[in-house]
């Protein structure tokens, strides 16, 4: 994985400490954080940083293509810093969104009937250019 500092000059972004500490523990979290989740993950270890800066750094890295918004149905957005196409499940009961494993989501995926995709591109006039999929589940409590 390339380093931070080296991903923000090639994608000519300003390496400040703030922006640098917010997009590594982006990077490392595998739940999908809301803002106001990643801003309490960080601010312990950097006690100016504001919500602010974090919406704003948030939107940043999302137009640098770093990272991606995921909008969840009470409007808050969550962030994701894998941009490559994947599956999200999103789990009801604490409203994270996961990553499916990737060798499961592309067997879905393979799934998908291209014949259906060809003839909802000529019924509309469109041309599909990519896949979004979100799955929706709830925790599953097995018996031991
Ligand atoms: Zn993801």
């Amino acid at each position: 994985m390339m380093n931070t500092r080296d991903l923000f000059i090639r994608s000519s972004l300003r390496c400040t400490t703030q922006r640098v500490a917010l997009f590594d523990t982006l990077r490392k979290c595998k739940s999908h954080p809301t803002a106001e989740e990643l801003f309490r993950m960080v601010k312990p270890g950097m006690v100016s940083l504001s919500l602010a800066t974090v919406y704003n750094t948030l939107d940043t890295l999302c137009e640098a293509g770093l990272a991606q918004k995921l909008p969840t149905p009470n409007g808050t957005c969550r962030y994701d810093a894998n941009t490559s196409e994947h599956l999200h499940i999103r789990i009801k009961d604490t409203g994270e969104i996961r990553d499916v494993p990737e060798e499961l989501g592309c067997r879905l995926m393979e799934q998908l009937s291209k014949t259906v995709l060809n003839e909802i591109e000529r019924e509309m006039d469109i041309t599909i250019d990519g896949v979004s999929i979100q799955l929706i589940g709830r925790k599953a409590y097995t018996r031991l």
